[in-house]
């Protein structure tokens, strides 16, 4: 179980270095963070103790239930799931350093209300849907900007770039289309020169569809099945829920 993760690793890393090569990038550009929903403490502390350091859950209950495991062992703690502002302050009890899926005006708007109360900051990125599909969270790419602006105001939130998950297809150009609307966006963004707003992080690209990603500019790659192996819930469980809640 450790040998597999270990050499699951290893692939990722040279699927990394080797897309970096093909794109003329530094591998040092490139982040790994590991998507660990559904994965035990105990697996993901097998990764940390060799070598990796960034981890991401998408539930405010699985950081919760592994919290304790993880903390004897240095890492960071990304948020890649979508957030429900009931669950905002239970979020910030876990060492939360960046959120990456946050993509509305009403979630910024209370978690800065509850950074203030606390005497907090956090990092974010901003969450865009960039394969106009109904099942994803994130923001219209065309209302992108806008939110960016509002958002900017607030000053416990420091925004540090964007994040999208591109389209499930086998077709590499389809998928390309949705990375280059991301680091399209990055750069009208960068353009705007948005007073607090950081464009320097491009989360996409995952287990699938890495290499595409890392060509278009990606700085970090979030990959769970790669390294841990298939999971038992269906990813809708993750991407869908709370849609019908209307929050
Ligand atoms: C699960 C997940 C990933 C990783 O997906 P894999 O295909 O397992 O590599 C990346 N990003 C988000 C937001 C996820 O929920």
């Amino acid at each position: 179980m450790k040998e597999d993760i270990l050499h699951n690793l290893a692939l990722i890393n040279d699927r990394i270095k080797k897309s970096c090569i093909k794109a003329g990038r530094n591998t040092d550009e490139v982040r790994l963070l590991l998507a660990t929903k559904t994965v035990s403490a105990e697996r993901i502390k097998m990764a940390l103790e060799n070598g990796q350091i960034l981890i991401g859950e998408n539930k405010v209950q699985e950081l919760k239930e592994k919290y304790e495991d993880l903390q004897q062992i240095p890492h960071e703690n990304h948020f890649i799931g979508h957030l429900q502002t009931n669950k905002i302050k239970d979020i910030l009890r876990y060492d939360v350093t960046c959120i990456q899926s946050l993509d509305r005006w009403d979630l910024a708007e209370k978690l800065h209300q509850r950074l203030l109360a606390e005497n907090k900051t956090i990092e974010v990125l901003i969450q865009v849907n960039t394969s106009d599909e109904e099942s994803k969270f994130g923001t219209d790419p065309a209302q992108t900007i806008e939110l960016i602006k509002k958002i900017s105001a607030l000053s416990t939130i420091k925004i540090k770039g964007l994040m999208t998950i591109g389209l499930f297809s086998a077709e590499t150009e389809k998928v390309r289309a949705c990375f280059k609307i991301l680091k399209n966006l990055q750069q009208e963004i960068m353009h705007e020169n948005i007073q607090h707003v950081e464009m320097k992080e491009l989360s996409m690209g995952m287990s699938g569809d890495l290499e595409t990603a890392i060509e278009e500019g990606a700085t970090i790659v979030r990959v769970g099945t790669a390294v841990f192996g298939t999971r038992i819930y269906p990813d809708s469980y993750y991407w869908n829920e709370g849609k019908e809640n209307k929050e």
